[in-house]
C-alpha cells in the first residue's frame, strides 16, 4: 500500500491558451480504433476523413488499436478492425500499434505525476462516484468528481496499479484552436473534476494512455469526433501536468447519429462495416455513403477511394451532424 506522506502540491494552473506549434514540419496524425466490437459507419466516416486529410496534406498515418479502452477485447476483433479498415481502401505508415503491448510508458508517467504530488488513489465505489476509464463517447454517463471528496494528503509514489487514481485537477479554463470548430474554451474541474488516469484494471484509462502515447509517438495532428472535445481539455490538462509541450493541431468532426438524434451506436440497429459486407454491400457504395455525408455529392454515388481523396474539401464538410437513414441502409444492401 501507498504512504500517505505528502500533503499535496498546487499543480501547475490548468489554465491557458493551447497553440499548436504548425512549424513543425513533420505532420504525423494517429488513426485510432478501439476494438470495441467492430467498425460502424460513424467511425468509418471519422477515419476516412482523417486519412483523407493526412493524403492530401502529406502528413504520415500511424495506426493505434486502443485495446486499452475497454475491459474485454474479444479475440480476432483486432485483426478484424485492421481488415475492415484496409478493405475500405485505407492504409498507414506505421503500425499497427497495439497499445496494451507496452505499459512501461504509463507507469513511468503515473510515477512523475505521483512525484509532483498530482495524483492520488481512489478507493470510492462506483455507487458513490462513477470511474470513467473509457474514452467518453457521446451518451456515456459520467459523474463529476468534486474536489471536496479529494484526500488531504497524497503519496508520493504511484505503488498501488490495483486501484484508480485521479489526477488533481484545479478550476480554470482550457482554451485551443480547433481546425474544423474553432475556439473552445472548456473548464475541465468543472465538467469532470479529478478524473482517473489510472484504473483499478491495472492500465491506464483513455486519458492517460492517449495522452501518453500521441506524445511517444510524436502526433500532432489529432482528428477525431467531436464528443471528444471536452477530453482534449482534459488531455491538455494532463500534458500540463506531465510537463509535455502540447503541439497537436486538433480538428474535431460532427458526429453520425440514429434518426432518434443519439450517437450511432448498437441501438440503432446492426451498423458494422462487416455486416453490411457480409450482405454484399460493395467498398464503392460505402464510400459513396460516406462521400455523400461529407459534401462530396448531392446525391449517393458509387465512389472510389481514390475519387473521394481527390474531392474530400474539409472546408465543405456538413457543418451538422449527419443523421442515418433507412435510405442509406437501402443504399448499402440494395
Ligand atoms: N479510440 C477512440 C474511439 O474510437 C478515439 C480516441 C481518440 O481519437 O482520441 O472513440
Amino acid at each position: 500500500m501507498y504512504t500517505q506522506s505528502r500533503v499535496h502540491t498546487t499543480p501547475p494552473t490548468p489554465s491557458g491558451s493551447h497553440q499548436p506549434d504548425l512549424s513543425v514540419q513533420n505532420r504525423i496524425t494517429r488513426i485510432a480504433p478501439s476494438p470495441t466490437g467492430a467498425l460502424h459507419l460513424g467511425n468509418a466516416r471519422t477515419f476516412l476523413i482523417n486519412w483523407a486529410i493526412a493524403r492530401q496534406r502529406n502528413w504520415s498515418i500511424v495506426l493505434r488499436i486502443e485495446d486499452l479502452d475497454t475491459p474485454r477485447v474479444k479475440p480476432g476483433v483486432i485483426e478484424r478492425t485492421i481488415e475492415t479498415l484496409a478493405w475500405m481502401g485505407l492504409d498507414w505508415d506505421s503500425g499497427p500499434i497495439i497499445q496494451s503491448e507496452s505499459l512501461d510508458r504509463h507507469h513511468g508517467a503515473m510515477q512523475s505525476l505521483a512525484k509532483r504530488g498530482l495524483v492520488y488513489p481512489c478507493t470510492l465505489t462506483r455507487s458513490q462516484i462513477e470511474a470513467a476509464p473509457s474514452a467518453p463517447n457521446e451518451g456515456d454517463h459520467e459523474t463529476r468528481f468534486d474536489a471536496s471528496l479529494r484526500p488531504q494528503s497524497v503519496p508520493d509514489a504511484f505503488n498501488d496499479a490495483g486501484t484508480n487514481w485521479r489526477l488533481i485537477v484545479n478550476k480554470g479554463d482550457i482554451t485551443f484552436d480547433d481546425a474544423f470548430c474553432g475556439t473552445h474554451s472548456i473548464d475541465p474541474s468543472k465538467t469532470i473534476g479529478d478524473f482517473v488516469v489510472w484504473t483499478q484494471r491495472s492500465c491506464p484509462s483513455y486519458q492517460l494512455a492517449v495522452v501518453v502515447d500521441d506524445h511517444h509517438e510524436g502526433i500532432n495532428e489529432i482528428v477525431r469526433g467531436d464528443d471528444l472535445l471536452d477530453s482534449t481539455a482534459r488531455q491538455l490538462t494532463l500534458m500540463n501536468a506531465l510537463g509535455y509541450t502540447p503541439t497537436a493541431q486538433y480538428t474535431h468532426l460532427p458526429l453520425v447519429r440514429g434518426s432518434d438524434g443519439r450517437r450511432l451506436a448498437k441501438r440503432h440497429g446492426d451498423t458494422r462495416i462487416d455486416s453490411y459486407r457480409e450482405h454484399g454491400t460493395t467498398q464503392e457504395r460505402l464510400i459513396g455513403l460516406l462521400g455523400f455525408w461529407s459534401g462530396i455529392t448531392d446525391t449517393r454515388t458509387e465512389m472510389s477511394i481514390n475519387d473521394f481523396l481527390e474531392a474530400f474539401d474539409l472546408d465543405t464538410l456538413p457543418r451538422k451532424d449527419i443523421t442515418f437513414t433507412p435510405e442509406d441502409d437501402q443504399w448499402l444492401i440494395p
